[in-house]
C-alpha cells in the first residue's frame, strides 16, 4: 500500500481479488437473468458507480447500452431524499430494460427518486444492481435491490469509485476510512 495512505486507512474491507470474483458472479447471474432480445440500457450513477460499471459491463455476456446520470441532494444534506437530477440520460428509454448501477446504498431515498424518476419514461423493467448495501442504514424499505455484491456495516467507506472529498475514487480496494479524516 502507498506510504501516503497507510495512515489514512483504519482497515481494508475488500481487496481488488475479492471484487473481481464477485463482479464475475454479478456479471453471469445478470446474464443469466435476462435474454438476447432484451434490450437493456446499464444506467450508472455518476461518479461513484464508474469504476463498477465499467467492469460489470464487460462481465454482462449480452448486448448492453450504457448510460449515466449525475443526481444530487436538493440542499446538500445526504439523504434528504429529493434529488436534483444534474445529467439526465442521453438515451430514450421506453420499453427498453433499465439496469441502474450504484456504488452503495445507504438510506436508499436516492435510489428511490432515481427510480421514480425513471417509471415516468415507461420502461419495460428496471433493476437495481448495487456493489455495496449498508442494510443498517435503510430507510426506504420500497427500494428493492436486485443485485447486491457486498453487504457492509455502517462505516464510511472509500475506494473502487467511492470518494471523500473527491479522491481515493482511482484505488482498487475499497478501505474505511479513519474517523479522524472525515471529522
Ligand atoms: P442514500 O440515498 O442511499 O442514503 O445515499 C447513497 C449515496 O450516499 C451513495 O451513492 C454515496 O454517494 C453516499 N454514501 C453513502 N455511504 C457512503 C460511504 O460509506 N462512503 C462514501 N464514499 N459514500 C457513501
Amino acid at each position: 500500500m502507498r506510504a501516503d495512505l497507510k495512515e489514512k486507512v483504519d482497515r481494508v474491507l475488500i481487496t481488488e481479488e475479492e471484487i473481481k470474483k464477485r463482479v464475475k458472479k454479478l456479471g453471469a447471474q445478470i446474464t443469466a437473468d435476462y435474454s438476447l432480445d432484451d434490450d437493456i440500457v446499464m444506467v450508472g450513477i455518476l461518479r461513484g458507480a464508474v469504476m463498477f460499471m465499467s467492469d460489470l459491463a464487460r462481465c454482462v455476456d449480452l448486448p448492453v447500452t450504457l448510460d449515466f446520470m449525475d443526481v444530487s441532494s436538493y440542499d446538500g444534506t445526504k439523504s434528504s431524499g429529493i434529488v436534483r437530477i444534474i445529467k439526465d440520460l442521453e438515451e430514450n428509454i421506453a420499453g427498453r430494460h433499465i439496469l441502474i448501477v450504484e456504488d452503495i446504498i445507504d438510506t436508499g431515498l436516492t435510489l428511490r427518486h432515481v427510480v421514480s424518476f425513471l417509471e415516468t419514461r415507461n420502461p419495460a423493467s428496471i433493476k437495481i444492481c448495487t456493489l455495496l448495501d449498508k442494510p443498517e442504514r435503510r430507510k426506504e424499505k420500497k427500494v428493492e435491490v436486485d443485485y447486491n455484491g457486498f453487504e457492509i456495516p455502517d462505516e464510511f467507506v472509500v475506494g473502487y469509485g467511492l470518494d471523500y472529498q473527491e479522491k481515493f475514487r482511482n484505488l482498487p480496494y475499497i478501505f474505511v476510512l479513519k474517523e479522524e479524516f472525515y471529522e
